[in-house]
């Protein structure tokens, strides 16, 4: 039997895709392996969003090439349509594919797979994760000039509601408990772009609509959204969420400055104004929800005073967790060709003092909820026996019989127990969360 072997960076939808392709494989009887070493076959699913990622995807292909010289090997993912010239020192052996159409017909016929006419495009489980990722929407045109996305992945398209449902019922019955909903432009799901001037009335009235039919999905106990723009979370979307307690109350809204000027030069669809109305309007509707967010340092023209501005709204926002992107130019986007970028130096300054704000301002977030029951799924199951798994040493040590995941709003917590508690992984527990922040006691 042929065996395959992939690796995956990047974003949710990237993920997805993974899925997809081993799907895709083992529905034409290829073995999946972990390990490069015994693969026939191997794929990487490159990202390319800042210059780590792609600097790690090329590193993926060359170890991918040194660990095994024998296995054909193809790069497929967003590094690949954005930027041939990035593999130029690469192996000519390699095999490029830009999409996964593409890609599956690359695989039938250079490895001859006797695949029948096969559907891939949904799944029924998510392998190797807890949290189930479920893409509902993809591509985008809205050219923020910072990003290659509108060219590597320029065609939108969304699933309908009835498929959406189904696959989630499918995830559900495979023993998922949460599923995040993702899309490259998730909150442009069931429109033809992302260009909210070019919607009726400015609106997207259909996001909340597949969202309370989701909600319905029996069983299914957790749902989040990744990332939003302001304008996407309407009132009804709100309402929606107020009325599904399965639907969490977290929302990933991308600021990326808070300036209005660098927002302009960005062609982000928002002003500043527009997000903290936005971040009133949420916190008066749910429950202290967590709101986390992205912020770039150091995008060209970025002045002292831009950026403090920056730190200003993240904390009037109240961010529980910020994503910092270091400015990285990208070849192909506006921002690259802008006059006046910002010395390395002090992008990294930069970079810096939101870490620190962003500690300081998670602190804060999570401080509200101390001696409160939090409900946490269960993601790493430390072994009771030997405390191994993937919890922070300190915690371990001092509770051997601790597991670790994510609560409703999103941070991680460690739950520790007194009496030993085994097979909790994938279970939603209760637990007081304990001053520390980061641990909670089990509470029956
Ligand atoms: S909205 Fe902007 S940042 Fe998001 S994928 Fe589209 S171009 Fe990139």
């Amino acid at each position: 039997m042929q065996t395959f072997a992939i690796n995956t960076l990047g974003c949710k939808v990237n993920q997805y895709e993974a899925q997809q392709i081993i799907k895709f494989l083992a529905g034409c009887k290829l073995l999946y392996v972990q390990d490069f070493k015994s693969a026939d076959l191997i794929i990487i699913h490159t990202c390319c969003v800042t210059h780590i990622a792609s600097a790690k995807s090329r590193q993926l292909v060359r170890k991918a090439e040194k660990q095994n010289p024998n296995a054909k090997i193809i790069v497929s993912g967003c590094l690949v349509s954005s930027d041939p010239a990035e593999f130029k020192n690469l192996n000519e052996k390699l095999l490029f594919t830009h999409n996964l159409k593409e890609l599956f017909s690359l695989l039938k016929q250079e490895f001859n797979l006797q695949c029948n006419s096969f559907e891939y495009s949904s799944l029924e489980k998510f392998c190797g994760q807890t949290r189930a990722f479920l893409k509902v929407q993809d591509g985008c045109d809205g050219f923020c000039s910072y990003c290659i996305v509108p060219t590597t992945r320029p065609d939108i398209s969304f699933k309908p509601i009835d498929k959406v449902i189904n696959e989630a019922q499918d995830l559900v019955k495979a023993g998922h408990k949460e599923i995040v909903l993702t899309g490259i432009f998730l909150g442009a799901y069931g429109q033809n772009t992302v260009k909210r001037k070019n919607w009726p009335n400015n609106e997207n009235p259909i996001l909340a609509e597949m969202l309370e039919k989701i909600a319905q999905v029996p069983d299914l106990k957790r749902i989040r959204l990744s990332s939003l723009e302001p304008a996407d979370v309407t009132n009804r979307l709100l309402e929606v969420i107020k009325n599904n307690h399965n639907i969490m109350p977290h929302l990933h809204l991308s600021l990326q400055s808070g300036s209005d000027k660098i927002l302009k030069k960005m062609n982000r669809q928002y002003t500043v104004k527009d997000f903290l109305n936005s971040i009133e309007n949420i916190n008066l509707q749910l429950d202290r929800p967590a709101i986390t967010t992205d912020i770039i340092a150091g995008f060209p023209g970025e002045t002292v005073q831009d950026f403090a501005q920056s730190l200003s709204v993240a904390k009037l926002a109240g961010f529980s967790k910020i994503h910092i992107f270091p400015f990285s130019k990208r070849n192909g986007t506006a921002a690259a060709k802008l006059q006046d970028h910002i010395k390395q130096e002090v992008i990294t300054e930069r970079t810096g003092k939101l870490r620190e704000l962003e500690k300081q301002l998670a602190e804060k977030f999570r401080k509200q909820f101390v001696g409160e029951i939090a409900q946490v799924l269960i993601e790493d199951e430390v072994n009771p026996s030997t405390g191994s798994g993937q919890t922070p040493s300190t915690v371990r040590q001092s509770s051997p019989q601790a597991g670790s995941g994510r609560c409703e709003r999103y941070y991680e917590i460690t739950v520790k127990s007194d009496a030993p508690i085994t097979n909790t992984k994938n279970e939603i527990v209760k637990c007081k969360i304990n001053d520390d922040l980061i641990t909670g006691s089990l509470v029956s």
